[in-house]
């Protein structure tokens, strides 16, 4: 199987996930926020995932690149531009091809983008609390533990779903939740959990 159709395949299922869980991430954002996470993204990756003929001739970065610009221009709101825009810039580095050592880099640009872009830190109830642990799981995992990627990714899984569990006591800070100030609190995040679903789908493609 070469790399393209990794990420082709690893597109189906991340759209496929979010289209199943869009009822639950409405319903995590009915609680803090406006209701329609589940909806953009279901729309947003579904989108995507239809371009799979246009993607077929890419390079992997490219496809991944065009993910990101797919998301930019069908998903409004907080997430669209975080996710698109950071999915954008980070593809950069999957350049010369998709290994332990670009994935990371993926990974370490893509959380940098998303905190540059949001301003926000661990600790805000947003995606960034199961983005920094995860990001540095992975990291630590290949580059000081010597984990085969797939061992690293599943790490990174594990660490996320503690970031989100982490989003539920705590107060938002940023975006549409902070507007509700202490009623944030006792609620997940849900950016927070459609970025555990996503790196949960990218597990499951590797396996
Ligand atoms: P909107 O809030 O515009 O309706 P969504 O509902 O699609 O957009 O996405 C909401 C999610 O976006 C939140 O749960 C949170 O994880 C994330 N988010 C919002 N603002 C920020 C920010 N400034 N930095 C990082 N993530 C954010
Ligand atoms: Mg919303
Ligand atoms: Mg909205």
């Amino acid at each position: 199987e070469t790399q393209r159709e990794a990420v082709l395949d690893a597109l189906d299922n991340v759209a496929e996930r979010l289209a199943e869980e869009k009822e639950y991430l409405t319903d995590l954002d009915s609680a803090i926020g406006d209701a329609d996470h589940g909806a953009n993204m279901e729309r947003g990756f579904g989108k995507a995932a239809d371009k799979r003929d246009e993607f077929a001739e890419m390079e992997p970065n490219e496809v991944v690149k065009n993910v990101g610009t797919t998301l930019i221009s069908n998903v409004g709101g907080a997430s669209g531009p975080l996710y698109g825009g950071s999915i954008m810039f980070a593809s950069q580095e999957l350049e010369g091809g998709i290994t332990a050592e670009t994935s990371v880099a993926f990974a370490e640009a893509y959380l940098d983008k998303v905190k540059d872009r949001g301003g926000a830190q661990v600790g805000a109830k947003t995606m960034v609390d199961a983005l920094v642990p995860a990001v540095h799981t992975y990291k630590k995992s290949i580059e000081q533990d010597d984990l085969p990627p797939l061992e690293a990714l599943a790490k990174a899984v594990d660490a996320a779903e503690r970031g989100v569990a982490f989003t539920v006591p705590i107060k938002a800070m940023k975006g549409r939740a902070s507007f509700l100030d202490w009623r944030s609190v006792g609620h997940q995040d849900p950016g927070a959990t459609s970025t555990l679903f996503i790196l949960e789908e990218l597990l499951e493609t590797a396996e």
